[in-house]
């Protein structure tokens, strides 16, 4: 299976093609998230130019899935990882990819590089054990009653995981339930973690602070609302794990409910609070956020599931304890 992925929009593609390979110059990742940055990046396949009606282009590359998963990994996580950890990944990749393919938004291609779909950044930072971990999953997907499971991860759920409601449809999968992860917190397993992501070191527990005018100026860039003073953030409704996916916030001169995991997430830091399972302390001159976790927090935990193959655990069990009720099946 051959899949399309959209790498790099522009005004003009800068890339330098190679006998086999070609570089992309300047590619966005991380879009609005606290990671956010551009690097030229590698692939193999063909490069693909698409010229858009509004006079940008797009860079699609296509690729064979299991080389498209060997990078995908290995932007996901440190390829040095332990290799139980890359298997589990490489199987709730292709799941997620099989369910995704011709379900996006996206026009022109199946799925983007970036963390909107999976992170796919090219060769620079894979090696053999990624590959290899591709290898000896091949073809194998995640099932629940004989379909491919939408198998969602993150970062790190910060003690518990999160069910599926909280962060996009009113719906619920019996196979993304919350489960309680105490893995994610005990050791260091930032090792586990790519280059640009061991930058963030607190990602179980965090906090934010922000005086009543950063706060005020935040809300009206993200969310478009003068809300003058904010007199009360109170959140109305939390998922399993904690994290908040219905909040009011009440200013001076604006009231507004603001409902979903991301759109709160962005609506309270310039780029993205690492999670809405927070707290708020607030003095009259100041707001601390005080939080849990990176990430929506559904389906596998990446840390927790690091720190499961580190302590010796299979693939197999990552999977069954992150994805309850679930199969494996070779497709
Ligand atoms: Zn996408
Ligand atoms: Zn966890």
């Amino acid at each position: 299976m051959q899949v399309r992925v959209g790498i790099l929009t522009a005004p003009h593609i800068d890339f330098i093609q190679y006998e086999k390979t070609f570089v992309l110059k300047h590619v966005r990742i991380g879009i609005g998230f606290h990671w956010d940055r551009l690097e030229d990046q590698e692939f193999a396949g063909t490069l693909e130019i698409i010229h858009n009606p509004d006079g940008t282009e797009t860079a699609v590359n296509i690729i064979d899935m299991e080389d498209y998963l060997c990078s995908v990994i290995s932007s996901e996580m440190s390829a040095d990882s332990p290799l139980e950890l890359l298997k589990a990944h490489a199987v709730i990749s292709r799941s997620w990819l099989i369910r995704a393919v011709g379900h996006t938004d996206h026009v022109g291609y199946d799925v983007c590089a970036d963390d909107h779909c999976q992170r796919y950044e090219g060769l620079r930072r894979m090696k053999d054990r990624a590959v290899q971990a591709v290898q000896e999953t091949q073809g194998q997907v995640l099932t629940y009653a004989g379909e491919v499971c939408d198998c969602r991860y993150h970062k790190c759920c910060g003690g518990r995981t999160e069910r599926f409601s909280t962060c996009w449809e009113d719906i619920d999968l019996p196979y993304l339930q919350s489960v309680e992860c105490p893995y994610c917190g005990e050791a260091d397993s930032r090792q586990s973690l790519n280059d640009y992501d061991q930058e963030t070191t607190d990602y179980h527990d965090w906090q934010v602070t922000y005086t009543q005018q950063e706060l005020h100026d935040i809300l009206l860039e993200k969310t478009g609302i003068d809300f003058g003073d904010i007199v009360a953030i109170t959140p109305l409704r939390r998922g399993a794990s904690g994290r908040i996916y219905e909040l009011k916030i009440v200013g001076t001169r604006a009231t507004k409910i603001l409902s979903k995991e991301l759109t709160i997430r962005r609506a309270f830091s310039r780029t993205c609070l690492y999670s809405s399972w927070f707290d708020i302390h607030s003095t009259p001159s100041s707001l601390h956020f005080i939080g849990h976790g990176w990430g929506h927090g559904v389906g596998l935990c990446q840390i927790g599931a690091a720190e499961m193959a580190k302590r010796g655990c299979t693939y197999q069990h990552i999977l069954s304890f992150y994805y309850p009720n679930t199969q494996l099946k070779q497709v």
